[in-house]
C-alpha cells in the first residue's frame, strides 16, 4: 500500500517511532531513519532490511537546526521526501516552582523547535513537487494540561497548533498535515524524567494494576490510517486514549 513511499521517521529507534518504522515497512514504504542511538536504528535497519525493506539510517539530533537542514538538503537531493513521520519527543517533567530551566529548554528545542526543523527539512520540497503528507505527533497534553506537565503540556499545545497552521497553509501545495495525539502509551518516555518523584508518580499511574494502556503499535496503525486515506481526505488530527485515562 506504501510501495515506492519514502517515509522519514524521526524518533525510530524506540517506541512509537520504533513500531511505526516495523508498520510502514510491512506495507512497503522506503524508510529513512533518524534519532540520536545510532546503534538502536542499525539494528532496527537491520532487521527490518532482511524482510526485504529498504531502509536508511540517518541518526540525527533533531534539536541542531545545522544537523536537520544538513539532512533536509541530503535527503532532498536523493529524490525527496514523500512522508514525514516527525515524531521526536521528551518529557523531562517537572513542577514549575522546582525551576529546571535547562529541562524547560530541552523540550522546547526537541518538542517545538525539532518538529519544525524537520518541518522546514522536508516541506519545501513536497510543495514543489505538490506531493507530501506530514504527521505530526503531539500527545493528548495538546489538549489538556497535568500538574508538573506545564511545560511539556506547552510543547504540544504548540504542536496542535503549528499542525492546524500549517494544515491550513499547505493543502494549496498539495501537502496534508495530520496531528495524532496519543494518550498513555507503554514507552520509554516516563525515563526521560529526571525528577525521581514525579518519575515513579507518573510510573505508579501508567501501570496502576489492572489497567491497560496503548502499546506503540496502536498508534503505529493510526498513523497508517491517516497516511493511506484517499488523496480528497485529510485525517487532520486523531485522539486516542486508553480506555482508563480520563
Ligand atoms: P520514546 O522515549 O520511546 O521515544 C522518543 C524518541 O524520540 C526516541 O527515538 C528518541 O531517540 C527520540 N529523541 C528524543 N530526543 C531526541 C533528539 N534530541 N533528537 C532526535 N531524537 C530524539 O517515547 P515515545 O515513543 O512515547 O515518544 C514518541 C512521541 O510520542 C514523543 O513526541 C512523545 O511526546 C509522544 N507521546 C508519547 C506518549 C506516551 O505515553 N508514550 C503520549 C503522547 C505523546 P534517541 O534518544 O535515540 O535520540
Amino acid at each position: 500500500m506504501l510501495e515506492g513511499k519514502k517515509v522519514w521517521i524521526t524518533g525510530a529507534s524506540s517506541g512509537i517511532g520504533e513500531a511505526t518504522a516495523r508498520c510502514l515497512a510491512k506495507a512497503g514504504a522506503e524508510l529513512v531513519l533518524s534519532a540520536r542511538r545510532a546503534e538502536r536504528l542499525a539494528v532496527l535497519a537491520a532487521e527490518l532490511s532482511a524482510t526485504g525493506a529498504k531502509v536508511r539510517v540517518e541518526p540525527v539530533d533533531v534539536s541542531s537546526r545545522a544537523a536537520m537542514q544538513a539532512l533536509g538538503e541530503k535527503l532532498e537531493e536523493a529524490g525527496g521526501i514523500d512522508i514525514l513521520i516527525n515524531n521526536a519527543g521528551t518529557m523531562p517533567i517537572s513542577p514549575i516552582l522546582a525551576g529546571r530551566v535547562d529541562e524547560w529548554e530541552q523540550m522546547i528545542d526537541v518538542n517545538i523547535k525539532g518538529v519544525l526543523y524537520a518541518i522546514h527539512a522536508v516541506y519545501p520540497g513536497m510543495a514543489k513537487r505538490k506531493d507530501g503528507h506530514i504527521v505530526n505527533i503531539s500527545s493528548i497534553a495538546a489538549r489538556q494540561t497535568y500538574q508538573s506537565a506545564g511545560v511539556y503540556a506547552g510543547t504540544k499545545h504548540a504542536v496542535r497548533a503549528i499542525s492546524d497552521t500549517l494544515r491550513k497553509e499547505a493543502i494549496r501545495y498539495g501537502v496534508r498535515v495530520t496531528d495524532i495525539q496519543p494518550g498513555a502509551v507503554d514507552t520509554e518516555l516516563p525515563d526521560s524524567i529526571n525528577h525521581d518523584k514525579i518519575r515513579e508518580a507518573v510510573k505508579a499511574n501508567m501501570y496502576a494494576e489492572g489497567s491497560e494502556i496503548l502499546k506503540p503499535s496502536d498508534i503505529a496503525n493510526a498513523i497508517f490510517y491517516a497516511i493511506t486515506q484517499p488523496a480528497y481526505i485529510d485525517v487532520s488530527e486523531l485522539h486516542i486514549r486508553p480506555v482508563i485515562q480520563e
